[in-house]
């Protein structure tokens, strides 16, 4: 699941992003709101995301080159248009990228390079390492194995404390090699962001265009939740002009509390918009002072933390 359609990580806009160069003197890609670079100095799958709500560095993993995803959300911020450098995840290449990138993060060599000068130095830490990219982490067929690799390269690293985090549609969450990927991370902290954008399947089906049931999704997370905590992700925004009705954000809320009724527990829901161009033209962000309201009818509704992120724009 994409993590550029949420300002969870709305992040620096660096100036560096836009003037500092890489060793060879091109231009360096820069890691802000604006631009998630997946191909990060020459990096096919593991790139840094700089999280203004971790605070630090979160390494994303990008399992998904392909960009094919089980959803084909209408604000989507995934480049379609542009066809991927690659299809396949090497594996080995992607196990060098975060080896490497963990190393430089432990030495201090990552935060030295341009693209990370400005950021304040109790920010230059790692905070998570994500699966997240072009599509929907746990279709990779190899999911559990590479999950079960990430951990072990973590540790290798002295990273043992550090937390992963699957951002997910929740689809394919009952599938078996995902439970037990998923059985890993609770022994190792893990944490699951996953997407909750609607209330009625209509609309849903509006935003989600997916043949997945609605009634699967829900299934699904509630099974997750009632294994471990896990955070609500809730895109919402204006189409064709308007925001979601509140009938709507009534039903979103109806939704979660079923979700809690059913045994299931919701650490945290983040209300969040647009914030990078979306797939589609008729997509807009909502104002501030439509994200507040939507996240003060959530917090008044469900004995759920709620936060509140905007678009920039
Ligand atoms: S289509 Fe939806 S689920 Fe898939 S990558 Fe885009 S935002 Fe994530």
């Amino acid at each position: 699941m994409a993590r550029g359609g949420f300002v969870a990580f709305a992040d620096y806009n660096f100036p560096m992003s836009e003037t500092g160069r890489t060793d060879s003197g091109a231009p360096a890609p820069g890691v802000s709101i604006r631009r998630h670079p997946r191909d990060y100095r020459g990096n096919l799958y593991v790139y840094p995301v700089l999280s203004r709500r971790a605070r630090g560095l979160s390494i994303g993993i990008n399992l998904n080159p392909d960009k094919v995803c089980n959803f084909d959300c209408i604000y989507c911020q995934v480049d379609r248009r542009t066809p991927p450098p690659v299809r396949d995840v090497d594996e080995p290449r992607l196990y060098d990228e975060l080896r490497s990138m963990l190393g430089e993060a432990r030495s201090g060599a990552l935060f030295e390079r341009p693209e990370f000068q400005g950021v304040p130095a109790d920010q230059r830490v790692v905070r998570d390492i994500t699966f997240s990219g072009d599509g929907e982490p746990p279709s990779y067929p190899r999911f559990l194995e590479v999950v079960r690799e990430v951990l072990a390269i973590k540790r290798a690293a002295g990273y043992d404390g550090l937390k992963v985090v699957v951002l997910t549609n929740a689809t394919l969450l009952d599938r078996p090699a995902v439970q037990e990927a998923m059985r890993l991370l609770d022994e190792d902290h893990g944490e699951y962001w996953l997407k909750l954008d609607a209330g009625t399947e209509a609309y849903y089906d509006l935003v989600e265009r997916t043949s997945v049931p609605f009634a699967k999704v829900l299934r699904n997370i509630l099974q997750a939740a009632r294994v471990r905590p896990v955070i609500l992700q809730s895109l919402f925004m204006r189409v064709h002009g308007s925001p979601p009705p509140a009938a709507e954000i009534a039903a979103y809320c109806d939704r979660v509390r079923e979700i809690l009724s059913g045994g299931g527990r919701v650490g945290l829901i983040q209300v969040y918009t647009v914030a990078r161009t979306p797939a589609e033209s008729y997509v807009a962000p909502l104002t501030d002072a439509e994200v507040d309201a939507i996240a003060a009818e959530v917090r008044k509704s469900l004995p759920v933390a709620v936060e509140a992120f905007y678009s920039d724009r």
